[in-house]
């Protein structure tokens, strides 16, 4: 059995208002779904951390990896929703994973593929992005002491997606995804 880091965002401040209300907090929501893959990857044998106690627990990148590689952790997992630029299209959809290194982008198929295949499942018109380095270098991926990915799970910009990104059965659908692309990971690796 492994030891597992997920690393929701901690990006409180990309959010969706809607008539002043805020609809959509990524920082919040992606704490949500990381404890739910907690929860799965726990029932499978495996210890997890995830890199903040509270869900909105003021944090950074920099405290979280030095919490994540003091556990020295067999792989580490980011969960994040995307967002287009402003002005929003509300078109554009679907998930992509982002690696790093070689153990990264194996780690980063099989998940991106679990997931892909399990939001196809309830969401046929879900567009599956791929897995790609990413032309900034994320943080999270490049100071990592274990192989990483960074899934963007749909966007936020998106309606149709916000509200599969904050139903609660998706979360728990997209937290089995997840566990199980890293289990095949684990065991293939
Ligand atoms: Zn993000």
């Amino acid at each position: 059995m492994a030891v597992v880091v997920l690393n929701p965002s901690c990006q409180y401040g990309n959010v969706i208002v809607e008539n002043d209300k805020v609809v959509y907090n990524e920082g919040l929501n992606l704490f949500d779904i990381a404890v739910k893959t907690k929860e799965v990857l726990e029932e499978m044998g495996h210890t997890v951390y995830i890199t903040r106690d509270k869900r909105d627990e003021p944090s950074d990148l920099r405290t979280e990896m030095k919490r994540a590689n003091a556990v020295e952790p067999d792989v580490l997992v980011a969960l994040h929703s995307d967002a287009t630029g402003e002005p929003i299209d509300p078109q554009v959809g679907g998930t992509t994973t982002f690696y790093a290194t070689e153990k990264g982008r194996a780690l980063a198929e099989y998940v991106h593929k679990s997931l892909c295949q399990a939001i196809s499942s309830i969401y046929p018109n879900h567009s599956d992005r791929g897995i790609m380095t990413h032309w900034y270098k994320l943080y999270v991926l490049h100071n990592s002491i274990a192989p990483a990915c960074l899934t963007e799970i749909l966007f936020h910009t998106n309606p149709r997606e916000r509200k599969l990104l904050l139903d609660a059965d998706f979360h728990l659908l997209a937290a089995k995804a997840i566990a199980q692309g890293i289990d095949n990971y684990l065991k293939n690796n």
